[in-house]
C-alpha cells in the first residue's frame, strides 16, 4: 500500500485535472470529500448535487473532480466571496453540507512566497523552481493528513436550489451575426444586438 497521500487515486485524478500538486487543490479536495461523506452520498449523475464554491482558485477543481459538479452541467455556482468554503447540497432536498476552512488551519511560509515572487518574476533558477515544488508537495501533504475537523468547520445548511438549465432558443445579433441566446440580447431601436455590439461593458 502506498502511504503516500499524495499518491492515492482520487487525489491523483485531481492533480491531474488541475495540473499540479499543491495545497489549494488538496483543501478543496478535503473539503469536498468531508461534503460526500456527510451527505452520504454518490457522484453526481444527472445533476442530482449542486456544489457552491465562495473561492475560484485551486480547490475547486478537486470539487469537480470528486463531485462531478461542473460549470458545464450547470451544477457548479462560484458565490464569490474570497473564502475556502465548499458546500455540496442535495438538489431535490436543499439539503447541504458546507466546509469552511478555520482560521489558522493554514498558511503559506514566507519562503514559499518569496519563491513565488521570483517564479512570477523569471528571475527563479530552476533549483528554485524545484524547491517551491518540493514545498507545495509538503504542504499538500500536510493538508490531507490533518484531522478533518482541524481543517474545516462543517456545518448543515438549507437553500432553495438553481432551477435545472433550461434550453433556450438564440436569434441572430444584428451587429455580429452571431446566434445569441434571446435572453443576452438588447434591443436599440428596430435591431437587436448581443451585449458586445449593444456596448456592454462588464
Ligand atoms: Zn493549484
Ligand atoms: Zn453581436
Amino acid at each position: 500500500m502506498p502511504s503516500d497521500p499524495l499518491q492515492t487515486g482520487d487525489f491523483r485524478r485531481c492533480a491531474e485535472f488541475h495540473g499540479h500538486v499543491c495545497p489549494g487543490l488538496s483543501i478543496g479536495y478535503r473539503a469536498a470529500q468531508a461534503d460526500l461523506e456527510k451527505l452520504h452520498s454518490l457522484r453526481s449523475q444527472d445533476e442530482e448535487l449542486v456544489a457552491e464554491v465562495e473561492t475560484d482558485a485551486c480547490g475547486v477543481d478537486a470539487v469537480q473532480v470528486l463531485t462531478g459538479c461542473t460549470f458545464g452541467k450547470g451544477n457548479l455556482v462560484f458565490r464569490d466571496r474570497g473564502k475556502q468554503a465548499f458546500t455540496l447540497f442535495s438538489r431535490s432536498t436543499g439539503q447541504g453540507v458546507r466546509a469552511s476552512l478555520r482560521a489558522g488551519a493554514f498558511a503559506p511560509d514566507s519562503r514559499q512566497g518569496e519563491l513565488f515572487d521570483k517564479m512570477h518574476a523569471n528571475t527563479a533558477t530552476a533549483e528554485e523552481e524545484r524547491e517551491l515544488w518540493e514545498l507545495q508537495r509538503d504542504k499538500s501533504r500536510k493538508v490531507l493528513e490533518k484531522p478533518v475537523e482541524e481543517l474545516f468547520s462543517i456545518q448543515w445548511v438549507t437553500r432553495s436550489m438553481p432551477d435545472k438549465a433550461e434550453i433556450e432558443g438564440s436569434e441572430t445579433c444584428d451587429g455580429c451575426g452571431e446566434p445569441t441566446m434571446a435572453s443576452r440580447m438588447r434591443r436599440i431601436g428596430e435591431a437587436k444586438y448581443c451585449l458586445d455590439c449593444a456596448g456592454y461593458r462588464e
